[in-house]
């Protein structure tokens, strides 16, 4: 078999429209869309209104199986699929989250799809692309900053130090600052403190950032931080320290959702990147306002499996655009549903262990397991789910047909596709799939109302999305969501931080695990995005590099061209 170039080669290859051109083919005026040099554009946020009138797209939604730590292939199939609508005489428009530079350099690679379902250039959109993820960093400090200016010039608000949530970010993958100690030196160098940084993707900026309709919804949004206690134990917001309008200012730009394309020149909107642990690790609902009317179809991402990134993206983005989804795509892979059956352990930045790749269909169908459960995920919105089976090199038909009978089983539509290998033609048949299920009636639900406590609220997602018999809360959660209730938060959706690598809370379960509780250890208010997170498991703000980080790789060649990016 010919080895396929690599992804940063193909991207280097690709034949790239003009980007103005990209925006007329969404029906963007040329006064809209704000060139960032040769790679990428913003789109202003005008054109929400100016779209309003064309005829609103299909919106399709890609989840996944629970992933395996390597991914099953969801932004390479969101872009698949994007081009694919092209072969079937439709126009697709997708939307996917910006890559963090942390992992950039750390260990995974590829946040811009794969082969020849990538959005290039790979350089642009993995490295600062306009910048957006810069001034998250800035307006997130400069509150930090703020609060602790605020405690060492007196204090008027009398907030807690003790009691001080709001930590620093930064876009870089250093566990040495997970915890610190600030303000030391002497009386004018401020209060010593322990706080620590995050990564900037964690930050509550970017989730909020990712959220907010508009840009006055963002400024209502960041007053509503809520940075520390008072000791009192009352809430202490950004809008108390008068720091959210200087932060929105900072922010103005990095709202308009990022213009590029794909290998076949589909309009990619490239736009925001939510931490998926503690946040909803959606791309934003202005870019989806957007694209909404920009094409026939406009396919997104949600980050991790269907009970955490779809359930968020169906109870916290939808809630939050107005949206609501037509079709929900759930990729599956051999690989992956191999690892379901308990059997293999597959290690990111290590190769598959030999005997996973043996042809194998009974281990694809045991480990189905998952899958079946991910399909009644969606359904249990109303929502259509359509299998992408995601073909990888060495995968044999008698793998590929299994989840296809599987998902026959299930009375979903299914489609193996080679979208990585051969462009969108190979998603053709899933595009059509698609459509098809968008055409059915609409159903859409969300899973709880507002007006369920947050208790119920968390109780309701474990029991239907991740099976489990119920939850179990800490002493500390249950006072926490008092506290959150009390101070008036009780209203907002829940977004469940538990690890993605099984169905329960424990990563080492898979399949689709019964038999268990969710134990929840704590409770955190994130008022300015607009959720509620409960802590179930070791979640990590700032990740560390590994003992062969992605970095030693990558480096300038005698051209000047960046080399090793993967
Ligand atoms: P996810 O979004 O689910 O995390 P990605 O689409 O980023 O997954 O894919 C993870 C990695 O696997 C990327 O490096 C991508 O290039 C690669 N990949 C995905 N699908 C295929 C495929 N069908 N064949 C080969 N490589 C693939
Ligand atoms: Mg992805």
């Amino acid at each position: 078999m010919p080895s396929m170039p690599s992804d940063l080669e193909i991207s280097r290859a690709t034949l790239r429209k003009p980007l103005s051109d990209v925006a007329g083919d969404m029906g963007i005026e040329p006064r809209l869309f704000e060139p960032y040099g040769h790679s990428a554009g913003k789109i202003s946020l005008e054109a929400i209104e100016e779209l309003a009138t064309r005829p609103r797209a299909k919106y399709v939604v890609v989840t996944s199986i629970t992933p395996t730590p390597l991914g099953e292939g969801k932004t390479t199939t969101t872009v698949g699929l994007g081009q694919a609508f092209g072969h079937i005489g439709k126009r697709g428009v997708i939307a996917v989250r910006q890559a963090s530079m942390g992992p950039t350099f750390g260990i995974k690679g590829g946040a811009a799809g794969g082969g020849y379902s990538q959005v290039v250039p790979m350089e642009a959109v993995n490295l600062h692309l306009t910048g957006d993820i810069h001034a998250v960093t800035s307006a997130h400090n400069l509150l930090a900053a703020m609060v602790d200016n605020h405690l060492h010039k007196g204090n008027a608000l009398d907030i807690d130090p003790l009691a001080v949530s709001w930590r620093r970010v930064l876009d870089v993958n250093d566990r040495d600052l997970r915890q610190i100690v600030t303000g030391l030196g002497g009386r004018q160098d401020g209060l010593p403190r322990q706080t620590g940084f995050d990564i900037t993707a964690a930050s509550e900026v970017m989730a909020a950032l990712a959220l907010a309709p508009s840009l006055s919804d963002l400024r209502a949004r960041l007053g509503r931080i809520v940075v520390a206690y008072d000791r009192r134990g009352e809430p202490v917001t950004a809008e108390d320290l008068r720091g959210a309008g200087a932060m929105c200012v900072q922010l103005r730009d990095a709202l308009k959702p990022n213009l590029l394309q794909t290998t076949e020149q589909t309009p990619a909107l490239v736009h925001c990147g939510p931490f998926g642990n503690i946040a909803h690790g959606n791309s934003s609902v202005v870019a989806d306002l957007i694209g909404i009317h920009g094409g026939d179809y406009l396919v997104t991402e949600a980050g991790f499996g269907a009970d955490m990134g779809a359930e968020r993206f169906f109870n916290i983005k939808c809630r939050a655009s107005g949206l609501t989804p037509d079709a929900a795509v759930v990729v599956a892979t051999v690989r992956g549903l191999k690892a379901h059956t308990g059997r293999y352990r597959v290690v990111a930045g290590r190769s598959l262990p030999e005997e996973m790749l043996a042809e194998n269909p009974e281990d694809v169908r045991d480990g189905a397991t998952n899958l079946r459960k991910q399909i009644a995920n969606v359904r249990a919105h109303g929502v259509t789910p359509v299998v992408a089976v995601n073909a990888f090199p060495g995968d044999y038909d008698s793998e590929k047909q299994a989840i296809v009978d599987v998902a026959a089983e299930e009375g979903a539509r299914a489609a193996i596709t080679t979208h990585a290998t051969e462009g969108g033609k190979g998603a053709a048949e899933l595009a059509e799939a698609v459509a098809e299920a968008c055409a059915e009636p609409a159903g859409f639900s969300f899973l709880y109302p507002d007006d369920a406590s947050l208790t119920e609220k968390i109780e309701t997602i474990a029991r239907r999305m991740y099976g489990a018999d119920g939850i179990e809360l800490s002493a500390t959660a249950r006072r926490q969501l008092d506290d959150c209730e009390r101070h008036g938060f009780g209203h907002l959706p829940v977004c469940v931080a538990k690890t993605h690598l099984s169905l329960s809370a424990d990563p080492s379960r898979k399949g689709a695990p019964v038999g268990w509780t969710l134990p929840v250890r704590e409770v955190r208010l994130s008022a300015g995005a607009g959720f509620v997170y409960p802590i179930c498991g070791d979640m990590r703000t700032m990740p560390g590099l590994s003992s062969q980080p992605a970095a030693e790789n990558i480096d300038i060649d005698e051209a000047g061209q960046v080399v090793g990016l993967s």
